[in-house]
């Protein structure tokens, strides 16, 4: 545990390569969008420098625990691949507050320093708000701009009432607001993802082909965002996370049924994207970023998802929604509402740009910023035709999420079909194969479209 404060330390304090960008989003949100998970990037902490140290000692941690290390002649450290078998997880962004309890023996430290701050047999519920001063947990305050809370063995931790793995560390952000983190074993993580990313009662080889992706996923996210606080949000920014109180035996057992295992397309990690349903052929990964690889080339067929409650629907908007929609946005006002047309289309059927016709002039948008003007879970997706009506339009689509990657209501229906985990996966990801995750311990390791 000292050792990986020390690693979390340097990555911290090392020169960063490169900012990449990484998607953000199991459902939505496309890098050329601009995702809200690098806005913790932008945004940046208060948090004090971290101490490194004795050199040897950190060099020693870093060699006992990461893959790899790169050396620049002069020995000049510039990048430390992270250890495969963890993740940071952000469970808690931009909150002014939040509530902390701990059921169990804790040890907290400072986490510039690792200075021992409080031992205690368990902590009673107390809120912890970022102050000028520092931390303010209850009536004190704690002059340190971060702190990290490492529960024994038997103990757990909560945050806002939802109990948690591993440790936590909590750092107050410049705006006053909090960061809390959540340091945890990949596999631990999973069984907290699965079971709010996938129905427990789905077939056993569907849970395990999703478990697969989103173990993949999460690595990726790992591989490409190790320069910043956190890997993951905890939310579905990147895939949604309940922790321990969220788990479930069914998806429990399909993370352990699997652990360890991912998908790789010819050595390299790819982002394993992944949605509710495609509504009939999956999309191109191209929408999410430099994703235009083999295995999430798109224009897979899929009718395996027609029992899906989102295989079709509609949605009507009055010309009164959508003016008002698009006077609220970014975009300002356009006038009354005359028309919207559809003037271009991804090859598999998705809205790639619209035009809404106003009457003071005419906005070009994305099928992204479209279904953003109203709410993805309103436009569930961009595989839509637009039909005019009196007072407004019918938007008559499929499916629901962007439709790169694997398609989770497919999956299910192709396991009860008698199809595996492996083979559902070859499906959705052409031409990738089945990895251990220990294959990347001790070599490294190349990404697709990351830095
Ligand atoms: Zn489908």
């Amino acid at each position: 545990m000292r050792c990986m404060r020390y690693l979390e330390s340097i990555q911290k304090s090392l020169k960063r390569v490169t900012q990449s960008q990484v998607p953000c989003a199991r459902l939505e949100l496309p890098v050329a969008e601009g995702g809200g998970c690098t806005a913790a990037r932008r945004r940046g902490r208060t948090q004090g420098g971290a101490a490194a140290g004795p050199a040897w000692k950190i060099l020693g941690c870093i060699l006992a625990h990461c893959s790899s290390i790169v050396l620049l002649s002069g020995a000049q450290l510039v990048h430390a691949q992270p250890n495969p078998a963890l993740i940071r997880v952000a469970v808690a962004k931009d909150d002014p507050q939040v509530l902390l309890q701990i059921f169990g023996r804790f040890t907290m430290v400072a986490s510039h320093n690792g200075q021992p701050i409080q031992q205690g047999r368990r902590l009673r519920p107390v809120t912890v708000r970022a102050v000028a001063a520092g931390l303010a947990m209850g009536d004190d305050v704690l002059p340190f701009a971060g702190v990290r809370i490492e529960p024994a063995t038997d103990a757990a931790i909560s945050l806002n009432g939802k109990r948690l793995r591993g440790i936590i560390e909590i750092m107050r952000q410049r705006d006053l607001t909090l960061l809390v983190v959540n340091h945890v074993e990949l596999e631990d993580y999973l069984r907290g993802v699965l079971s709010k990313e996938a129905p427990d009662y789905w077939p056993p080889e569907a849970l395990k082909a999703i478990a697969i992706a989103a173990r993949t996923y999460a690595l990726y996210q790992r591989f490409t965002k190790s320069q910043i606080d956190y890997d993951v949000s905890g939310d579905i920014m990147s895939q949604d996370y309940g922790g321990k109180t969220a788990e479930k035996i069914a998806t429990t057992r399909a993370v352990k049924s699997t652990a360890g295992w991912i998908v790789m397309s010819q050595g390299k990690l790819f982002p394993t994207f992944y949605h509710s349903t495609c509504g009939g052929m999956t999309e191109n990964g191209r929408v999410m970023g430099p994703f235009n690889i083999e295995p999430l080339r798109g224009g897979v067929t899929c009718r395996f998802c027609l029992a899906s409650p989102f295989f079709s629907w509609q949605r009507r908007l009055t010309k009164a929604d959508v003016a008002w929609a698009v006077s609220k946005s970014r975009f300002g006002s356009i006038g009354p509402v005359g028309d919207i047309q559809v003037t271009k289309r991804t090859a598999s059927g998705r809205v790639e740009e619209l035009r809404i016709l106003g009457a003071r002039r005419t906005l070009v948008l994305s099928g992204y910023d479209f279904r953003s003007l109203f709410g993805f879970d309103r436009i569930r997706s961009p595989l839509f035709a637009v039909e005019r009506v009196a007072d407004g339009f019918v938007l008559d689509g499929h499916g629901w999420g962007h439709g790169v990657g694997m398609c989770q209501w497919g999956a299910a229906e192709l396991a009860r079909r008698g199809f595996s985990a492996a083979e559902i996966l070859e499906y959705y990801y052409p031409n990738t194969q089945l990895v251990d995750v220990q294959t990347l311990v001790n070599q490294p390791v190349t990404v697709v479209g990351g830095s």
